[in-house]
């Protein structure tokens, strides 16, 4: 079975990033390395190829003899830089047209980020076109992170068999996996199909993730479908149903309709206000029979943030920059596009989901400190949140549930690797993994704000000035400069918009 494909413009072959070098050496860096360990410098790295050969900390017992020659490698001065892990997105959308120009635009906000391996949950633009977009990006063609392809559990193009039987599942695993796929998302299946497609792509070797959609919750909740294999649970979906003792499905008012999203997302807020409470029996089994079973709890805080602060998320300063024409369109509240559910949204509205927030992060904080793994996933693309900017912003809401800073390095660095399976690989700094990293002049751990692509304002004797932003990004040992990557869709987003005021079609493709 073949996918009907998408109109989304794959992205160009890459011109920009340098390496990999047969030896490159960062020079006199501070090292933040993933594992949650403090940090240490100075320090050389040594790379050689895609690989980090060696770490030498220029302060211990070793001489500055023993430090890695310079005599032919590419040397990188970064005193005053630290070094961290390229981050892990465990759940992030390349997007369709209607949410970027291209996929380029999206690949660049990731690297510009300092984003070097993403989860892709869901192939919306289709397994086999986002399967070559992955492939293309291992074999360095083009400029983009690591992706791990998760198509939604679903039949294929119009005419593809349904999924309705256990065997009709262990077909469909099989077929997207010789296609490539490294997991499936999982969103409202059956408890039959979904918990024979959980045992296959145990079989398999392969990966999971589940939004446990609403309308399926009352009969496979995060805990079933966990009982069954499930690698990681999603947003916040399914959780609370797991913990409910005073009632066995949601209370939702009358005339409320799951596809009305206004109606769905004002009473997200609610199920959470209706679950137990946070130290009571059910709250501390729940989050003990997830440890147990190893699940993995990929929030994605910051997609819903909008939810408790619209006016925020509308007037986000990177906006104007950053955000494509065609994605602002898609944000406007409307009827028609997933996620464009603060048409009329208030106070009441807001109020609910800020006492939901301070629920869900005290359960996700607690979940971590039991030895719960917890990764940071985007979902950009939806609700105002632009590409790149919402893993930042999703590291700082970590830290506002109750993360530690270097907790929080973790959950984006290393504990995403192991969610895709590739920690013994990348996601930490440390020799004998490869070279994916970032590299940034301002220290993340004590203002997570410098990561992000716009920078951090700050007023000094002479100024104002935006501090920050990844400075260079490496992934598989190519160095990119970080910074000419956000320049090149400002770059982009300018133009689109000067087309956009003539009258030109915002999104064409390239003849
Ligand atoms: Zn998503």
């Amino acid at each position: 079975m073949t996918d009907a494909g998408t109109d989304q413009i794959a992205a160009p072959d890459r011109t920009c990033g340098e390496g990999p070098h047969d030896r490159l050496v960062l020079r006199n860096v501070t090292v933040i390395d993933g594992t949650g360990a403090a940090p240490y410098g100075p320090a050389d790295i040594l790379i050689e190829g895609n690989r980090i050969t060696g770490i030498w900390e220029t302060s211990s017992s070793a001489s500055l003899t023993e430090r890695p020659a310079a005599e032919g490698a590419v040397e990188m001065d970064l005193s005053g830089h630290y070094v961290l892990p390229g981050i892990v997105d465990s759940h992030g959308h390349i997007g369709n047209t209607q949410q970027a120009p291209n996929s380029e635009y999206v690949y660049k906000l990731w690297l510009g980020h300092g984003v070097t391996s993403v989860r892709e949950v869901g192939a919306f633009n289709g397994l086999d076109w986002t399967v070559r977009e992955a492939q293309r990006s291992d074999r360095g063609e083009i400029a983009a992170p690591r992706i791990h392809v998760y198509p939604a559990f679903r039949p294929g193009p119009a005419g593809s068999a349904p999924i309705l039987t256990a065997q009709d599942a262990v077909v469909w695993v099989n077929d997207v996996a010789e296609r490539g796929a490294k997991g499936v998302k999982f969103f409202a299946a059956s408890p039959v199909t979904f918990s024979a497609a959980l045992e296959e792509l145990a079989r398999l070797g392969l990966g999971s993730a589940c939004h446990h959609d609403q309308r399926r919750a009352s009969q496979v909740n995060a805990l079933t479908s966990a009982r069954w294999g499930l690698g990681s649970i999603e947003h916040w979906y399914g959780m609370p149903e797991a913990m409910f003792r005073d009632r066995t499905v949601q209370h939702v008012p009358a005339g409320y309709n799951h596809n009305y999203e206004p109606d769905r997302f004002a009473q997200g807020a609610h199920l959470w206000l209706q679950t137990a409470e946070r130290g009571s029996k059910a709250w501390e089994q729940t989050l003990e029979e997830f440890l147990q079973l190893g699940t993995t709890l990929s929030p994605t805080f910051n997609i819903y943030i909008g939810s408790r602060d619209a006016a925020r998320v509308r007037s986000s300063e990177w906006h104007e920059d950053f955000t494509a024409p065609v994605l602002w369109d898609f944000f406007q509240p409307s009827e028609e596009n997933h996620g464009s559910y603060m048409g009329d949204w208030g106070t009441e509205q807001e109020v609910a989901w800020r006492h939901a927030y301070a629920k869900w992060m005290s359960f996700v904080n607690d979940y971590k400190n039991l030895g719960g793994r917890v990764t940071a996933g985007s979902d950009s693309g939806f609700i105002y949140k632009t590409f790149g900017f919402g893993i930042i912003e999703e590291l700082e809401l970590l830290r506002e549930a109750g993360f530690q800073p270097l907790e929080v390095i973790r959950a984006a660095t290393l504990h995403g690797a192991e969610l895709m399976g590739i920690a013994e690989e990348t996601g930490s700094v440390e020799p004998g993994k490869l070279a994916d990293l970032m590299i940034v002049d301002e220290d993340p751990l004590a203002n997570l704000k410098v990561l992000y692509g716009h920078g951090h304002l700050r007023l000094t004797d002479d100024g104002l000035h935006r501090v920050g932003g990844v400075k260079y990004t490496l992934r598989d040992g190519i160095v990119y400069d970080a910074h000419a990557l956000r320049e090149d869709v400002k770059h982009l987003v300018r133009s689109l918009k000067e087309a956009k005021e003539e009258g030109i079609p915002l999104h064409s493709h390239p003849e």
